[in-house]
């Protein structure tokens, strides 16, 4: 029997159980896929600990490279044994092997390994929606992006270096500045140590940024405000410290005509031929050697506790795969 993590009520990490988890055939328009590889992200903490709240019992995790084992009727453009991944199929990949609507499936090319599969969808196709849509980064903008040795965090910083941005990142420890620096973060600020705000407007000579990007929420949002220009745009898009407070309009309006927006992957991948055409931005970034993912920390799929411990102890840099 195919085993999973299953998660019967909400709470801390040891409510991920390891249970016998059944899959039955695809059904139409899915493909059954073995996980070769799993990716963790912030939101399944959220999901897990019910700040995102999700269906009881469900299999948390948005993000796997695997191989596809079974095609469901009215599939069209996969076979058994292709390899595949997703970033948007929504919670259950933390299993052996699971059913998946095939248009949330992209094919992974040759080139690209498992784990990078695995790790580049979710945080490749969050990164692209933010510096390609939300707001286009060009060359010669200054822009800061938090926790710039994350996952996310460093495909931000080597996107954005690669568009000709001059990048500042705020990181939490020495070792992770040094990290976001070799992943063409120009300026890492460590925010315990030195006050961000202050850095930006010496870096900018008091111009200030066009745009923030924001995944901390709760312990760095005002701040955040205080580092744009006018009718400068403050992206919310995460809340690793807890989410962020009612914000008044006015306090967007004295701060100078400032733009907030909190966006979301699911609402950017919302179409297979949206979804497609982001990870293909990805992958080519990635093949053209501008964006290197780094997985740098691996766990066995039924030790999925340990990786929430650890990631929300702010233990990890760049990405985290699990291993079925
Ligand atoms: P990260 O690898 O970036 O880990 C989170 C980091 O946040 C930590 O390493 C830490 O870095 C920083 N942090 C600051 N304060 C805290 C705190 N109180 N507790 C824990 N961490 C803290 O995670 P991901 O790459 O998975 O995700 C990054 C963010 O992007 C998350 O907020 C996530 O929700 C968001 N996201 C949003 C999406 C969307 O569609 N809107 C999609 C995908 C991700 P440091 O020590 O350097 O401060």
């Amino acid at each position: 029997m195919p085993k999973a993590i299953v998660v019967e009520k909400t709470g801390s990490p040891s409510v991920m159980k390891w249970r016998d988890s059944e899959v039955g055939r695809p059904g139409k328009g899915e493909v059954t896929v073995r996980a070769k590889a799993i990716g963790v992200n912030f939101i399944d903490i959220y999901q897990r600990s019910g700040l995102y709240p999700m269906p009881l019992p469900f299999t948390p995790g948005g993000e796997l490279c695997g191989e596809v084992e079974a095609v469901g009727t009215g599939v069209s453009g996969f076979k058994i044994g292709d390899r595949v991944a997703t970033g948007t199929a929504g919670a259950g990949c933390y299993a052996e092997i699971r059913n998946i609507d095939a248009d949330k499936l992209v094919k992974v090319p040759k080139e690209i390994p498992n784990d990078i599969a695995a790790a580049m969808m979710l945080q490749g196709m969050t990164v692209q929606f933010l510096i390609r849509q939300v707001y286009r980064v060009k060359k010669g903008d200054t822009i800061l992006i938090h926790a710039a040795a994350g996952g996310v965090g460093t495909i931000l910083c080597q996107w954005a270096a690669h568009l000709g941005a001059t990048v500042i990142g705020t990181v939490g420890s020495p070792g992770k500045a040094r990290l976001a620096k070799a992943h063409g973060c120009d300026y890492p600020i460590i925010y315990s140590r030195e006050n961000f705000v202050d850095r930006v407007r010496k870096i900018t000579k008091g111009e200030m940024l066009p745009v923030v990007y924001d995944s901390i929420g709760k312990a760095t949002w005002p701040a955040s405000l205080d580092c744009l220009q006018q009718r400068g745009l403050f992206v919310t898009f995460g809340n690793a410290s807890g989410p962020i407070p009612p914000i008044d309009p006015l306090t967007l309006s004295s701060k100078g005509s400032l733009v907030m927006t909190r966006p979301t992957l699911f609402h950017f991948a919302d179409t297979p031929e949206r979804m497609r055409r982001m990870a293909g931005d990805v992958m080519k970034v990635i093949k053209s050697g501008a964006v290197k993912i780094e997985v740098n920390h691996k766990y066995s799929l039924r030790e999925a506790a340990r990786a929430h411990r650890d990631l929300a102890a702010r233990k990890t840099t760049g990405s985290i795969i699990l291993e079925p």
